[in-house]
């Protein structure tokens, strides 16, 4: 299918040709008719299956539709709500992209950072505004924003909003924006409380999804080493020898693990940068566009900052550990296979993280290829024994520390009563 067969509007068509897009993707050629034709959606997709495009061009056309009044103040028709700051402003930066010969206005609003500026842009008049949850309720209690307007509300990412105890905040918006309006609703994961609010706020939603997330693994070559712990920075750096690997995203489980492997790769003289949620916004964005120009071969990664990063030429993915959750190494090594692209998957194994290997290779039903010609085999057969209980007053003071550490990406603190025991990605849902 070509993007002409869409029935788009030509200043959208040139915009779509200016990015280089031929083909729409399967998402966008599933979504964009009902979304066009005010029908609610639901999508089932991931970020890298072209998602965001997929909500921007019908929300587009139809504000172009409309005729605003001459003189009249702008107000907000379309509200996107996503999770993370980096998602926010790829989303800012998709609206404009393809709304370029459009007299549109999208702002883009994430906490963090001074309000100001936005508040400032806000009062200029938007038409589309791409929010995060909990910078959108402040403004809108200050009394900067008002959503009586919308039109058509995005949830991006949702299973990623709840995941990260955006609920709240997010019921809080409902609330604010008509019950008349069109509805496009995107997860990566459908689990029973996505499902849930799903059918709260969706009216006869058409449903649409990309091929399974298992199934996107096709296009990436994947390797797998097996390594003692200890041995994982070693082997990190052996691999790094080799000028293939031109961009590489390392995943680790922990923003200290992240932290941790920029020192070890900063010392094998390896430029790296970390970026996760205790990182400020300048620091990650600077890591990030350092890592797009080239300048720095390696980012480390934990999974929920890696969710918002964009890059269409990664060549290969590291899971320096393994992820716990199966979904997860879909979502991870999908980072270099972005719309077609293929790309290298390398993971690290060590005894501990066997059981999450089998789960993976269960999920993605196939036996990820091991390489075994390396200086650095496994030579440790035994689980790890459990650290030791730590004393009362310092497991006190390490939940202190994670719970002023649970300022989300936006900036904000997940509230009391928030899915704080869930585990992530709950496989039951
Ligand atoms: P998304 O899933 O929206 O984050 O998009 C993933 C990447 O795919 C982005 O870098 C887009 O620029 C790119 N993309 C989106 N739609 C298309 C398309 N139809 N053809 C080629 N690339 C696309």
């Amino acid at each position: 299918m070509k993007f002409e067969e869409l029935q788009l509007i030509e200043p959208i068509l040139r915009a779509v040709q200016d990015e280089g897009y031929t083909n729409p993707s399967p998402i966008q050629e599933q979504a964009i008719p009902p979304a066009l034709a005010g029908r609610d959606v639901l999508g089932c997709a991931q970020t890298g299956t072209g998602k965001t495009a997929a909500f921007a061009i019908p929300i587009l056309q139809h504000l172009t539709a409309q005729k605003l009044e001459s003189g009249r103040q702008r107000v907000i028709r379309a509200l996107i709500l996503t999770p993370t700051r980096e998602l926010a402003l790829q989303i800012c930066d998709s609206f404009k992209a393809y709304g370029h010969y459009l007299r549109l206005r999208t702002a883009v609003i994430f906490g963090g950072v001074s309000q100001n500026p936005q508040v400032d842009e806000l009062k200029r008049g938007i038409d589309i505004l791409v929010a995060t949850p909990g910078r959108l309720n402040d403004l809108i209690g200050q009394g900067y924003i008002d959503l009586q307007n919308v039109e058509t509300l995005v949830l991006d990412e949702a299973d990623r909003m709840l995941d990260m105890g955006f609920i709240h905040d997010v019921e809080k918006v409902i609330t604010r924006v008509p019950s008349e309006r069109q509805t496009l609703f995107f997860s990566a994961t459908m689990p029973d409380s996505i499902m849930r609010l799903c059918n709260r706020i969706l009216t006869d939603p058409v449903k649409v999804a990309v091929t399974p997330v298992s199934s996107t693994v096709d296009l990436i070559e994947q390797a797998l080493y097996y390594v003692d712990k200890t041995n994982k920075r070693k082997l990190l750096l052996y691999l790094l020898k080799n000028p293939a690997l031109v961009s590489v995203l390392v995943f680790t489980f922990t923003k200290h693990g992240a932290d941790r492997v920029v020192r070890e790769l900063e010392k094998g003289g390896v430029h790296a940068q970390a970026i996760h949620g205790n990182k400020s916004q300048n620091a990650r964005q600077n890591a990030l566009n350092a890592f797009k120009n080239g300048d720095i071969r390696v980012l480390v990664a934990t999974d929920i900052a890696a969710r918002g990063i964009d890059i269409d030429e990664l060549s290969h993915v590291i899971n320096y550990d393994l992820p716990n959750i199966p979904e997860t190494y879909v979502h991870r090594i999908g980072r270099t296979g972005r719309a077609g692209l293929g790309g290298t998957a390398i993971s690290f194994c060590c005894f501990d993280e066997k059981e999450s290997l089998a789960e993976i290779e269960k999920l993605i039903g196939k036996k990820i290829p091991v390489v075994e010609d390396h200086p650095f085999p496994m030579e440790i057969f035994v689980q790890t024994p459990k650290q030791p209980r730590q004393p009362r007053q310092r497991i006190a003071s390490e939940r202190g520390k994670q719970l002023s550490a649970r300022k989300t990406a936006d900036g904000v603190p997940t509230k009391p009563g928030g899915n704080r025991s869930k585990p992530k990605y709950s496989r039951k849902g």
